[in-house]
């Protein structure tokens, strides 16, 4: 059977979109999600409400893939939700993608979630047990369901509802037949942004989708906070069961890898940040070299700060091609091996003789980035030092990153840091501290999540026979 060759990063689950009062609701959540494509690829789907009655497109692959001129012409409507997803295979499948809608005693309603919950399995088997039906194997699902269960008939009453009962990461954008809305967890673990174009209001994963449609970044939704756009715009509501005093959980991951580096998220815009962990990363691990090399894409902000702090040029040595896609080959071949050379060039008349620091932003299992520096030194490269701007993982994430399982991250593998440089062959490795990178992030340090870092988990996973139930897959989708 043949493999798909890009296994060997971090992916991020999803990205949300949504809009009101606007005639042109679908087109704009398309250009939404397109922007927000880095966030999921793996499939994408809008709903839009015309009048109340809510209509839906989806599919596998793509933004551009899924939707064509002729798709959108006919998603009528003045309120859109969109998402874009990934998940692994086995679990990607088509009843799987989002927005979920479903019609229920309470009228229609559409949900698009962002982050993974961990006490689903709990709340699923019980709401099974009491007779619920489950079209899906996400969890996204549980949530209308709780929402169903509430005794009452008042949409924000039962939102509410099924928030108490949820515990976990969610940056949520749903709709009902006549409102826009926008929640996000107790600890805030994933972005969303309010945006506003003319007399429409818009939610987004990252501010970079308001941008391409022009559309002014009012603010973040807030931990704890559900928005309710209707006709008259936002009505905040912050249920005191759902705030949390005085910390919160913002994925610092965000920042050193997933959000695009034009967004803003938690407050602050993703590039700049990104440029402060290189300079950091610099002055904790200096080294004498000719060049700075960047990793492209996610490494190139890092690396411009490291050669800033360190006064080493910045040089383009690894040229990245962008139209990859998800490639295919037969298991006879070296599937890593092609993988890096179908995705990453050398330029080897710049490279050739020359001690170079290469920064990139994370190491998961190594495999890549060994393939990588072997390359480089085929290619005549003198000294090859690595940084890395951000501490070495060694814990699975629990709230909506799908890392490797925590026995294949490189870091658990070898419990030193020269064992780690001896088997990447470098001629010197250096991670950015924890201290180093909280250090450059805007917020007090107990505004961040650390736990693939630290160990230190903000809320806990449920337990399945004994085990963390870690086998976390996409947008809420526990491993049921
Ligand atoms: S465990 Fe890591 S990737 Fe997951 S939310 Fe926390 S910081 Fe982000």
């Amino acid at each position: 059977m043949a493999r798909d060759i890009y296994d060997d990063e971090p992916k991020e689950y999803c990205g949300l979109f949504g809009i009101t009062n606007h005639r042109q609701a679908a087109w704009l959540a398309y250009l939404g999600l397109y922007a927000l494509q880095h966030r999921g690829q793996e499939a994408c789907g809008i709903a839009v409400n015309y009048n109340g009655a809510i209509s839906i497109h989806k599919g596998m692959g793509l933004v551009n893939d899924v939707f064509s001129p002729d798709t959108l012409s006919k998603l009528k409507g003045n309120i859109a939700v969109g998402h874009t997803r990934y998940s692994t295979t086995g679990s990607s499948i088509l009843k799987n993608t989002q927005p979920l809608l479903i019609e229920y005693a309470k009228g229609s309603i559409c949900i698009a979630h962002n982050g993974n919950l961990v006490n689903s399995l709990t709340l699923r088997q019980s709401l099974e047990k009491s007779g619920s039906i489950f079209q899906t194997t996400t969890d996204s699902e549980i949530i209308i369901h709780l929402m169903a269960r509430a005794k009452t008939q008042n949409l924000q009453e039962s939102l509410i509802y099924a928030l108490k009962k949820i515990k976990g990461a969610y940056s949520l954008v749903m709709m009902d037949n006549h409102t826009l809305i926008g929640a996000r967890d107790p600890m805030g673990f994933r972005p969303l942004s309010l945006g506003k174009i003319g007399n429409s209001w818009c939610l987004a994963s990252e501010t970079c989708a308001l941008d391409l449609i022009k559309a002014k970044f009012v603010r973040d939704i807030e931990p704890g906070e559900i928005v309710f756009i209707g006709r008259d715009g936002p009505k905040s509501v912050k249920p005191k069961e759902l705030q949390s005093k005085d910390r919160f959980s913002y994925c610092a991951f965000e920042h050193v890898y997933f959000s695009r580096p034009d967004s803003v998220i938690f407050g602050e815009n993703v590039h700049s940040v990104r440029r402060k962990l290189g300079e950091q990363l610099a002055r904790e691990n200096p080294v004498d070299a000719d060049f700075v090399v960047p990793v492209p894409d996610s490494g190139f902000s890092a690396a411009l700060g490291y050669s800033k702090a360190s006064g080493i040029p910045l040089e383009m040595g690894i040229i990245r091609n962008h139209y990859v896609g998800r490639t295919f080959i037969q298991p006879a071949q070296d599937a890593r091996d092609l993988g890096v050379r179908v995705k990453f060039n050398l330029l080897k008349d710049i490279l050739k003789g020359k001690r170079i620091v290469v920064v990139d932003d994370s190491i998961v299992r190594g495999t890549t980035s060994k393939i990588r520096v072997r390359n480089l030194r085929n290619a005549g490269v003198k000294e090859v030092h690595l940084r890395i701007s951000c501490p070495p993982h060694r814990f699975p994430c629990f709230y909506g990153i799908d890392f490797h399982r925590s026995s294949e991250l490189i870091a658990n593998k070898y419990d030193s840091l020269d064992k780690i440089r001896q088997y990447m062959d470098v001629d010197s490795l250096g991670y950015l501290s924890m201290e180093g990178m909280l250090g450059c992030l805007k917020h007090p340090h107990n505004y961040y999540c650390t736990a693939c870092w630290t160990g230190k988990y903000p809320v806990m996973a449920e337990k399945k026979h004994g085990k963390f139930s870690l086998e976390v897959r996409c947008c809420g989708q526990g491993d049921i």
